[in-house]
């Protein structure tokens, strides 16, 4: 007869399930998690009442903000971090695409993989009730990475891993076991603001608050304008879906990082050689075909080519 697994087995064990699933980063937090989670759920209600969501009205649904609303009897949080950071650059003249959108669709290859550890869990404890979440899914991600250990959320509100830097793509395991949590991630920003610094726009208007409304991630990918701000285009340089900058600036990134050899993070052909001429040459079959599969789906062909045409060639960096 099997014997029944502790709690503290469990958690061990449930931890190694996602090792073999490939992530780099795991942790466990319990709900309702330390003050800390207060304070992050305060910072976006802050964030939401200064409208810097901008038209993105998802991030005010107001399960983002109760986790139990999300899983009834909730207990605990299995934290995921998958490494995305791929040691290649893109070509002189190419436009430039955000790191996280160079593979595959990364809400499909975090969400297989947790739901087997999920399975896994089934077995284990058969009345156990779980659920993955991903990116999609109204919850404070980063503030649950944060308390699993995974990392810090950065000044530029990213989350921040001491070894992985923030090259990393957060998922989430909810279940109603209660497993044993480990210790919460301590900030390690210091006195640095490069970031704040650095931003093209003065998107991150103070500490940890990134205002949508100027930022080039959020115009390139979210909104639905038929043109970009001038005051955007200015300072768009070779972007054409996402930005980088703040993260590139970041001294936790700019060090030795491991490379991610998983083969659905390696970047699609023509991600690191597409020119500006040839976005706005492509037509909308070229475009599905070339982006099957990608994150970049969500960028309509008809937005490429706003994003194409508003870059300017003479601003490659
Ligand atoms: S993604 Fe780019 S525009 Fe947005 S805050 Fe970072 S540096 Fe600024
Ligand atoms: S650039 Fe500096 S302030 Fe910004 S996230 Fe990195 S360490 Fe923190």
């Amino acid at each position: 007869m099997t014997k029944i697994k502790t709690q503290a087995q469990l958690s061990e064990e449930l931890k190694k399930k996602a090792k073999e699933q490939g992530f780099d980063l795991i942790g466990i937090a319990r709900i309702p998690g330390s003050d800390r989670i207060k304070l992050r759920t305060a910072a976006l209600q802050r964030w939401l009442k200064a409208g810097h969501q901008s038209d993105m009205k998802w991030m005010g649904a107001p399960r983002r903000q109760k986790i139990e609303s999300l899983l009834e009897g909730v207990n605990s949080v299995l934290s995921v971090g998958l490494n995305y950071y791929v040691k290649k650059n893109k070509n002189p003249g190419a436009v430039s695409i955000a790191r996280y959108a160079w593979g595959k669709d990364y809400h499909k290859v975090i969400n297989q993989r947790l739901k087997r550890v999920g399975r896994w869990l089934t077995k284990e404890r058969p009345n156990c009730r779980w659920k993955v979440c991903v990116d999609t899914s109204p919850l404070l991600e980063k503030a649950w990475a944060e308390e699993a250990g995974l990392g810090w959320i950065g000044k530029h509100s990213n989350l921040i891993n001491q070894e992985y830097g923030s090259w990393v793509i957060l998922g989430h395991l909810l279940c109603t076991e209660p497993l044993i949590s480990d210790k919460p991630a301590k900030p390690l920003c210091g006195k640095c603001q490069a970031c704040i610094e650095t931003c093209p726009t003065q998107a991150i208007t103070e500490p940890f608050v990134v205002n949508s409304n100027r930022c080039l991630a959020y115009h390139t990918i979210e909104s639905k304008a038929p043109e970009l701000p001038k005051d955007i285009t200015s300072s768009l340089g070779s972007w054409i879906a996402g930005c980088d900058i703040c993260q590139e600036i970041c001294p936790w990134n700019r060090v030795e990082l491991p490379n991610s050899e998983e083969p659905e993070m390696q970047p699609k052909n023509w991600v690191l050689e597409l020119t500006k001429q040839e976005a706005l040459s492509w037509n909308d079959n070229q475009w599905n075909e070339s982006l099957r599969g990608s994150a970049l789906k969500r960028i309509k062909p008809w937005m490429w080519r706003r994003n194409a045409k508003a870059i300017q060639s003479d601003n490659y960096p």
